[in-house]
């Protein structure tokens, strides 16, 4: 049964990661999706990620009506197996309307994702249509912390559990077990001029004496 699913949540709560995460999925599948975007970071026509990612997607403007763009999409023999619509608060209320449609018409599931609420703790036009059709809401908690509570903002790349400031900019983390192992963890600025990564904290915690005196 195919489905209208609203992920919802905050800004930076990883929704265009989920996205994109979605759309590689099924892609590696051999699925073709129908992206929508509108207003993305990375400029027109662009689905990405804070975490660098992008894809092209198809820029909605105010007038697009995405049912009949679809209709017109499958008419001319081109492939659409699902529908993403990201950055869906920027849609309106009728365009939320033609992506039910496709969803019960063209029997598409449709990931729309999009923020709830604005600055004023208002929901966006686009978003409270989505809480109003959607077969379901799922809603992102997803936010990036340091050991210490904080909001993560810094990324940290460790070597043998050790936290290193120097390096290729690009290492992928594997998975060995060895003292060179290379892992990622995300700090609050403060930890992260500090190098102190959740292992360095739990080693100070047992012994306060050999503390780090690196903050400046
Ligand atoms: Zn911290």
């Amino acid at each position: 049964m195919p489905e209208l699913v609203f992920f919802s949540g905050t800004m930076d709560c990883g929704k265009s990661t989920l996205a994109l995460q979605i759309e590689h999925n099924r892609s590696a599948r051999g699925l073709v999706g129908m992206i929508f975007t509108r207003n993305d970071r990375a400029g027109e026509g662009k689905l990405s990620s804070r975490l660098g990612l992008v894809t092209d997607a198809v820029e909605v403007g105010d007038g697009t009506d995405l049912y009949a763009y679809l209709v017109d999409h499958l008419s001319r023999g081109r492939r659409a197996d699902y529908v993403i619509a990201d950055e869906a608060q920027f849609l309106a209320p009728e365009q939320i309307d033609q992506l039910a449609r496709v969803v019960d018409d063209l029997e598409l599931d449709v990931y729309a994702f999009g923020i709830t609420t604005d600055f004023r703790s208002k929901l966006f036009p686009g978003s409270q249509r989505l809480v109003e059709l959607a077969d379901r809401v799922e809603v992102l908690q997803v936010e990036a912390l340091c050991w210490c509570g904080a909001r993560a903002t810094h990324n940290a790349r460790t070597v043998g559990g050790v936290m290193v400031v120097e390096g290729a900019q690009v290492v992928v983390g594997d998975v060995t077990d060895s003292a060179d192992e290379v892992g990622y963890e995300v700090l609050c600025r403060r930890h992260h001029r500090r190098r102190m990564t959740a292992a360095t904290a739990r080693a100070a915690a047992l012994a306060p004496d050999v503390l780090p005196v690196t903050q400046g």
